[in-house]
């Protein structure tokens, strides 16, 4: 299931009316504050994560996404987006990992695409906290498909 769309209020709910035009298709701002800070849910991830400033685009926009923050050694489990997805580092020092393949560091500044049904885990490194922009598209709703934890072993040592 989409992470984000669990834990989302309709961006039409949070949505400040200046500036808007009278039908609602105007321009529209997600006010920083006015969403919650939510906990990466603890079957999806290890360690703490944080989402912030989520976002979900309307019909026919399907893009959706948010600020995810790892504390060091916190990672998503293993994951696959149907329509793949991009992450964008904003802050810290992280690490993502392809079934089959090495961990890679990435960085502020990095960006890193993840193709369409792809196996494969994101997070902090292992004393250095991370914090990337998610990007994704929903294919019938989904923007992802939760698979097993990445455990300890998989994860490190580094
Ligand atoms: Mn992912």
């Amino acid at each position: 299931m989409n992470i984000f769309a669990a834990i989302a209020v309709p961006c039409l709910l949070l949505a400040s009316a200046a500036g808007a035009a009278e039908d609602g298709k105007g321009v529209r701002i997600i006010p920083n504050g006015s969403q919650p800070s939510a906990a990466g849910p603890a079957a999806n991830f290890t360690g703490s994560v944080r989402v912030d400033s989520r976002f979900q685009g309307e019909a026919p926009a399907r893009i959706g996404g948010g600020v995810v923050t790892f504390e060091p050694g916190a990672r998503t489990a293993w994951h696959t987006h149907p329509l793949g997805q991009t992450l964008i580092v904003t802050a810290g020092k992280g690490l993502v990992q392809e079934w089959g393949g090495p961990a890679q560091e990435i960085q502020p500044g990095d960006v890193a695409w993840i193709p369409p049904g792809v196996k494969h885990w994101h997070g902090a490194g292992p004393t250095t906290g991370m914090s990337h922009v998610a990007v994704s598209e929903s294919l019938d709703g989904k923007s992802v498909e939760w698979l097993e934890k990445v455990s300890d072993e998989q994860y490190g040592p580094r």
